[in-house]
Order: structure tokens, then C-alpha cells, then sequence
């Protein structure tokens, strides 16, 4: 039988080499376990938060996240006024979470006034001077940082307070990283490059989604299918480079002038749909005539305005069709009576 082979030195790692106690440990297990079972980035943020909270018997604590640009916002907190969440962006070593960001290291500040880094007054929010600050360091980086404050007992935080956070946030680091990427990758999954509306994957999977919402609930849902006219006549004059831009000029105009609860796609090619909850064929034949009009009036690349405009197929649930298949279908077919018709027009029932 081989000898087994010698252990491998571990490489530098992210996470404190440390001893914890046996009461330690068992928070750091559960907290890791809790942390890396979802790959909803909220979801590990709000879990990290809480836990850190409960086991620093704490009121306030918030989690920054290092943009593209460098820049430190506010990703969540608990106890933290709205405007201070919305308002805060700290470039690095700017206050103490860009401090953190820029010397990688955690802070124990036992007294903001009396700190010699810092030396600043008390926000009023915190009724300690003491403070906590970790950075969550990733492959060498730091992606953000966790702060904490307002501990109940109203002392300042401890070696072992700080200790703890560390350790939570070595780990919490490697979940975030995790859930970041997930959605990251999910996002471009279900969006088109070109144009960043959804893509036609998504389309039928919310379209499903909804159609069953509607059902369950006993509501109306249209669909549009949106086709640009003559699209071939205006690649072959203006090129394909033009063409793209004139998509991504039109998929901007169909985004402004659909509402907040409206979904738009790109089914493909120079094709667009709508899914319009809570809407009948009259308020889906409105929103339908006011983006026709929109994109009608628009210029795209170096064409004139008018240059383009779009035919579209309009069918609504339950009164046209039961299934989401039916209901594209007849949206469709609807799309090439508006074609036949003489196009830029909109076809609905009714
Ligand atoms: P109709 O009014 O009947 O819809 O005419 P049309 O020319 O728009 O229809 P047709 O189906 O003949 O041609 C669609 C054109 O759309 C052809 C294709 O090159 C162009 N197209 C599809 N996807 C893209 C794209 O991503 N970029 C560019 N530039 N053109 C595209
Ligand atoms: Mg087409
Ligand atoms: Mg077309």
C-alpha cells in the first residue's frame, strides 16, 4: 500500500488562523451553514447581518459594497436612517469603511472621539462611541465591508467582539463572492446583449408565470408582439452596424413607454413582446398605440425620423385565449393582419 502523502502546506489564506472556543465555533458552523445554503445575494446579506447583530448583541449594522467604481455604498443595514443608506459613498480611506477598504485590516475603535486615526465627533445614531469594522476580503481583494455599533450593554466592543466578526466575515466573503457571480451570471442568462431587454427564455418563462397569476387570481393579461417594418430594407441601406443601433434605440423606446409592471423583451431578431399584467385589449391597444407613435416619431442612428416604424399583434387573457402558447399565437397572427394591412399599425381584438 503507498505511504499517504505528506499534508500541503496551506497557501495564505483569507480567513484568520485562529483557535476559537467550542461556544465560537458553533456560532461560525451554524452562521457558515446558514450563509452559503442560498445564492440569493439579499438573502446572504440580510442572514450575515442578523447573525452578526444577535451574536455582537447589537442594534446597528451594515454592509458596504465596492462598486465598479471603486466606491463604497450601502448594499443593506439594520437600524440605519434611509437617507444615511441612500446618501452614503465613501471612496477609499474615506471615514472608517473606506479606511477599512484601504488598509484591509478589521478596526476595533473603542472611542471615534478619542481615536487618533479618525478623531471625529459621535454621529448622533450611535449612543456608543465604539464601533466595529471588517473588511470582506476576496481573492486578495476587499468586495466590501460590515460594520457594527450600538452594542446594548452600551460598553465598547472587546478583542473577542472583533475576533468573532473576523471570522464570520472570512466566510461570509466566500458566500457573497458566490451569490454576486450567481446573479451576475443569472442576469445575463435572461437579458439580450444587444439591447439588455430580456431575452426570449425569460420572455416564456415570466409569460407562463404571469398567465398563471392572472388565472388564479381572475385577472386580464395581454401580450404584444411588436415586429419592426421593413427591417431588411433599412440593414441593406444603412448596414448592419446601424441596424443594431436602430434595435437598441428602439428596445430604449419600448422601456420608456411601457409602465412599471410591464415586461419587454427581445423575442428575437427585430421582434419585440410585451406582457402587460392587469391590462384589457382597450389599455393594451393604448399602450401598444402611444410605443407605435413613439417609435414612429423616433430617429434611430443615421436614418431620418420616421425612418422606422413597427406593426403590432395584440391578444388578452382569459377573453382570446387560456395559455400562454395560445396567447402568442394569437398575438401573432393579429401582428400579421397589421403587416397585411399596410403596417405600423396595431391589431387587437375586440
Ligand atoms: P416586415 O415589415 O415584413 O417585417 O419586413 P422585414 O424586412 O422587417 O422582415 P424580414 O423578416 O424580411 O427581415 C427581418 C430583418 O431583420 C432581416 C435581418 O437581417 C434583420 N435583423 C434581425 N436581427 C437583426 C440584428 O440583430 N441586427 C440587425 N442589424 N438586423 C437584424
Ligand atoms: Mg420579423
Ligand atoms: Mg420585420
Amino acid at each position: 500500500m503507498d505511504a499517504p502523502a505528506p499534508p500541503t502546506p496551506s497557501g495564505p489564506s483569507e480567513v484568520p488562523v485562529v483557535e476559537y472556543r467550542g461556544e465560537e465555533l458553533a456560532i461560525l458552523f451554524d452562521t457558515i451553514s446558514d450563509l452559503t445554503s442560498t445564492l440569493c445575494l439579499r438573502e446572504v446579506i440580510e442572514r450575515l447581518l442578523d447573525r452578526v447583530l444577535v451574536h455582537l448583541d447589537s442594534e446597528i449594522a451594515s454592509i458596504l459594497l465596492t462598486g465598479p467604481d471603486g466606491r463604497l455604498r450601502i448594499r443593506h443595514s439594520c437600524g440605519l436612517p434611509e437617507e444615511v443608506v441612500a446618501s452614503t459613498c465613501l471612496g477609499l480611506g474615506e471615514d472608517i469603511s473606506g479606511y477599512v477598504a484601504r488598509v484591509g485590516s478589521a478596526l476595533l475603535i473603542e472611542d471615534i472621539e478619542q481615536d487618533s486615526r479618525f478623531r471625529r465627533r459621535n454621529h448622533e445614531r450611535y449612543y456608543t462611541r465604539s464601533a466595529i469594522s471588517v473588511p470582506l476580503r476576496i481573492h486578495g481583494t476587499v468586495m466590501g465591508v460590515i460594520n457594527v455599533n450600538n452594542k446594548r450593554n452600551r460598553e465598547a466592543y472587546t478583542p473577542d467582539d472583533l475576533r468573532l466578526v473576523e471570522a464570520i466575515a472570512g466566510h461570509a466573503a466566500v458566500a457573497l463572492f458566490n451569490a454576486q457571480r450567481f446573479e451576475e451570471t443569472l442576469e445575463r442568462a435572461q437579458h439580450d446583449a444587444l439591447t439588455g431587454l430580456a431575452n426570449h427564455g425569460y420572455f416564456w418563462s415570466t409569460l407562463d408565470r404571469e398567465v398563471e397569476r392572472a388565472r388564479r387570481y381572475e385577472r386580464q393579461l395581454s401580450v404584444a408582439m411588436i415586429d419592426v417594418d421593413h427591417f431588411k430594407r433599412f440593414n441593406d441601406r444603412y448596414g448592419h452596424v446601424a441596424g443594431d443601433e436602430a434595435l437598441a434605440g428602439i428596445a430604449r423606446v419600448t422601456r420608456e413607454w411601457s409602465r412599471v409592471h410591464d415586461f419587454a423583451s427581445r423575442y428575437g431578431g427585430e421582434e419585440f413582446a410585451l406582457i402587460l399584467p392587469e391590462t384589457g385589449s382597450e389599455g393594451s391597444f393604448a399602450v401598444a398605440e402611444k410605443l407605435r407613435e413613439a417609435v414612429g416619431a423616433a430617429r434611430f442612428s443615421h436614418a431620418e425620423p420616421g425612418g422606422l416604424t413597427v406593426s403590432v399583434g395584440v391578444a388578452t387573457f382569459p377573453q382570446d385565449a387560456h395559455t400562454a402558447g395560445q396567447l402568442v399565437e394569437i398575438a401573432d397572427a393579429r401582428l400579421y393582419q397589421a403587416k397585411a394591412g399596410g403596417r405600423n399599425r396595431v391589431c387587437a381584438g375586440g
